[in-house]
C-alpha cells in the first residue's frame, strides 16, 4: 500500500501563476508515482478563497483535464489561514497525509521527496519546511520576520522559526489539529501543539514566480499581533508586573514624601516629577488598556463560534483512473 497524498494549496487571485504551479507539481506526481513513493489515488487540491480574478474558472479547468486536479471553491475570502484549514480538513478522510504550500511556487517542490521520506521511512506525522535562506526576501521583511519569530520564543510560543505553512501533516495529525476549535487561526503555532513525532526539512525559498505578495505590510502586521496574542498570555502576565512594579515603588515614594513632611522639609518643588508621573501612568495605562482590549477582542470573536470557512463547492475524482 503506498502513501495516499494530498497537497492543499490556498489561491487567492493567483490565475497568473496556476498553469506553472500545475505543470511542476503533475511532473513531480508523475515521478513519485513512477517510484511507487505515492498512490495514483494522490491529489492536488487547490483552494480557491473568495478570488475576484479569473483563479476559479482555471481550477475546474485544470480538473477537468486532469483527475489529479481537485478544487475548492469558498462562498467568500476568509484569508489564507482559514482557506488552508478548509483545505485541510475536507481532505483528512480522502488522504494518509497532507501536505500544504503556496500557490507561487515559493515553495521548493523537490522538498516534497524529502517530507514523503520522513513519513514513510520513519514514521514521522509532523514535517515541517524550514527555509535555510532569506536572500529572496527584501532587507525589511528579513529583519521584520527575525524580530517577529525572536518575539514569538521570548513569549514561549512554540512556532518553529522560519518555518511558514510548508508541511506535511499525517492523518491522524489533522485529526489532532480539527479538534482545536479556535477561530483566531494562527497555524504554525498550533500545529505543534498537535503533538506526535516530528521532523524538519529544509528547503531554499525562491521568488514569487508571478503576480504579487498578497501580504502587503498592514496585513503582515495585523498577522504578528495575531500571532503572538492568539498563542500566548504572556504580554498579559508583563503588564501585571510592570503594574506590581509600579505599585510598590508608588508605595516607597508615599511613604518617603510623608516622612519628609513630618521631618519639616519644604515640600513646594516638585512640579516637574508630578507630571512625570502623570504622563507616565497615563500612557502605561493606555498602552495596558490597548493590550487587554486585544484579548478580550479575542475572546469576543471566540464566543460567537462563526464558522471559519464556508464550502460552497469541492470537485473531486475519488476513485483512482490511472
Ligand atoms: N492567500 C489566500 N488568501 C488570502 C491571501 C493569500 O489563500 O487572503 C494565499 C495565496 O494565494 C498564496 C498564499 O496564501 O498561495 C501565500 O500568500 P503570498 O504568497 O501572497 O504571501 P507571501 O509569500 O508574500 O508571504
Ligand atoms: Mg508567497
Amino acid at each position: 500500500m503506498t502513501t495516499i497524498l494530498y497537497m492543499v494549496i490556498p489561491c487567492y487571485n493567483e490565475e497568473l501563476v496556476i498553469d506553472e504551479t500545475s505543470k511542476r507539481l503533475k511532473e513531480k506526481y508523475s515521478q513519485l508515482i513512477e517510484n511507487e513513493k505515492i498512490s495514483p489515488k494522490s491529489r492536488i487540491v487547490y483552494v480557491n478563497d473568495g478570488s475576484k480574478d479569473k483563479t476559479w474558472e482555471k481550477i475546474q479547468e485544470k480538473h477537468h483535464e486532469d483527475s489529479v486536479f481537485s478544487g475548492i471553491n469558498l462562498s467568500r475570502n476568509r484569508g489564507h489561514q482559514n482557506a488552508l484549514l478548509a483545505g485541510l480538513m475536507t481532505v483528512k478522510e480522502l488522504c494518509d497525509c497532507a501536505i500544504s504550500m503556496d500557490a507561487d511556487l515559493q515553495d521548493d517542490i523537490d522538498t516534497i521527496d524529502a517530507m514523503i521520506e520522513k513519513f514513510e521511512d520513519e514514521a514521522c506525522d509532523i514535517v515541517y519546511g524550514v527555509r535555510d535562506n532569506r536572500d529572496t526576501d527584501t532587507v525589511f521583511k528579513r529583519r521584520t520576520a527575525g524580530a517577529f519569530y525572536k518575539t514569538m520564543e521570548l513569549l514561549g510560543s512554540q512556532s518553529i522559526p522560519n518555518h511558514a505553512d510548508f508541511r506535511l501533516m499525517s492523518r491522524r495529525a489533522l485529526e489532532g489539529l480539527s479538534q482545536f476549535p479556535e477561530e483566531n487561526l494562527f497555524l504554525r503555532g498550533l500545529v505543534p501543539l498537535v503533538g506526535y513525532k516530528s521532523a524538519v526539512v529544509y528547503y531554499k525559498r525562491g521568488e514569487r514566480f508571478a503576480g504579487e505578495s498578497k501580504y502587503p505590510l498592514k496585513r503582515m502586521l495585523s498577522f504578528a499581533v495575531d500571532g503572538i496574542t492568539s498563542t500566548s498570555a504572556t504580554p498579559m502576565r508583563f503588564i501585571l508586573w510592570i503594574g506590581f512594579f509600579f505599585f510598590i515603588f508608588a508605595i516607597i515614594g508615599a511613604i518617603y514624601i510623608v516622612g519628609r513632611h513630618f521631618i519639616g522639609a519644604p515640600d513646594v518643588s516638585g512640579w516637574a516629577s508630578t507630571m512625570i508621573a502623570i504622563i507616565g501612568f497615563g500612557g502605561l495605562n493606555l498602552l495596558a488598556v490597548g493590550i487587554i482590549g486585544e484579548y478580550i477582542g479575542k475572546i469576543f470573536i471566540e464566543v460567537k463560534h462563526r464558522p471559519r470557512y464556508i464550502i460552497e463547492e469541492f470537485i473531486n475524482q475519488e476513485e483512482n483512473k490511472g
